[in-house]
């Protein structure tokens, strides 16, 4: 439609109404659902993860030990930074249960869609995020990592699927023009294959935890899934969840450093100054702040806590209480929140040091 705006994974608008999104298309809140998890995620708990579709399915394979897969696929283009880690703690949270995890490297997609060479995704792929992934608790065991080039089973599927749609769907979803290459516009149907491949192999729930600029792609992936009536495909569930906020206030990203902190920082004073600059809902004078207290749901320090560095929800509600009552005070609340963020990050250093040699095992 004209004048509509076309939410596509390729570029994402800051002021996203979620809500308008979700009724538009159908994905169903989160926290209708919360209570059927016995021990859901922070981010679930906190309203992070704020959308589903057929979660249920879900549900149901925590609840009965049952398995499932999740699919999460990565395309490196840079550090990989606090909002990139988010997925990753979903992952881990599902390894807890019965989910066997598939990630896929995107480098096909990279290849087309941003001219990036296959070795250079790769060494990023490895050192950056596989390296993190490990540091940050993912197990190996019960995961498969590939590259989209080398996996011969998910380019066949694709290959069929390919059937499944016309390219006037694709350019509706994703506004291809004329001058968009042929392998750019094949690209969403090997994600399609990505998601749906582990069924191929045994018929389960698969879940891919995405942020609500990837749902074009869970969209497709639902509809191609139930026009292939002879593979007896479930539908993917999808879990949505909101991205972080970047230091200064727009999007957190990986090519503006100053607006996000990278998973390899080191504590420094590099550091410390960019978390006391960070963007905070406190007030003008610290009179008014003591006055009005402070506005937590505006801040990007408290937004750290809650995706985060803080675990214990009472923790947490106490910062809140505190800020909003106006006790704790802007400078003080950054200097806690470097000292948890260097806690962090001195461990994960520590442990990506291991890491690094396992990554570069799997996709020797
Ligand atoms: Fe943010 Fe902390 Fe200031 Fe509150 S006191 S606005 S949470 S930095």
């Amino acid at each position: 439609q004209k004048g509509e705006r076309l939410i596509t994974p390729w570029e994402v608008s800051e002021d996203i109404d979620y809500k308008e999104t979700m009724e538009k298309f159908g994905i169903k809140p989160f926290k209708d659902i919360l209570n059927k998890l016995e021990t859901p995620h922070r981010l679930m708990r906190r309203g992070v993860i704020f959308g589903h579709r057929d979660f249920e399915n879900i549900v149901e394979c925590i609840r009965g030990g049952k398995r499932f897969a999740v699919v999460s696929g990565m395309m490196p283009s840079g550090r990989m930074h606090f909002g990139h880690k988010m997925v990753v703690d979903q992952l881990i949270y599902y390894q807890n249960y019965n989910a066997e995890i598939y990630i896929p490297i995107a480098d096909l997609e990279a290849y087309w869609a941003r001219g990036i060479d296959f070795e250079r995704i790769k060494k990023l792929a490895v050192e950056e995020y596989i390296t993190n992934y490990i540091a940050l608790g993912l197990t190996l065991k019960n995961t498969r990592i590939y590259l989209q080039s080398q996996n011969s089973v998910v380019k066949d599927l694709a290959l069929k699927l390919a059937k499944r749609v016309n390219l006037s769907e694709m350019k509706a979803i994703y506004g291809f023009s004329g001058e968009t290459n042929i392998g750019h516009i094949f690209a969403p149907i090997i994600q399609v294959a990505d998601i749906l491949h582990p069924q191929l192999e045994e018929r389960m729930p698969v879940l891919v935890p995405v942020g609500i600029d990837q749902d074009p792609h869970i969209r497709l992936t639902r509809d191609i899934a139930g026009r292939c009536k002879e593979y007896n495909f479930i539908h993917p569930s999808s879990t949505y969840h909101r991205f972080m906020t970047g230091l200064t206030g727009g999007k957190m990203s990986s090519s503006k450093e100053e607006t996000a902190i990278f998973l390899s920082d080191k504590p420094s004073e590099e550091l410390r100054k960019k978390v006391m600059s960070c963007k905070t809902g406190g007030r003008e004078t610290l009179e008014d702040h003591r006055k009005y207290g402070g506005v937590p749901e505006k801040c990007v320090v408290y937004e750290l806590y809650l995706y985060h560095l803080v675990d214990d929800d009472r923790e947490l509600r106490e910062i809140y209480e505190r800020c909003r009552s106006g006790d704790l005070t802007c400078g003080r609340c950054k200097k806690l929140c470097y000292e948890k963020l260097t806690e962090f990050l001195k461990d994960l250093n520590e442990r990506r040091e291991v890491a690094r040699e396992q990554a570069w095992e799997i996709l020797r």
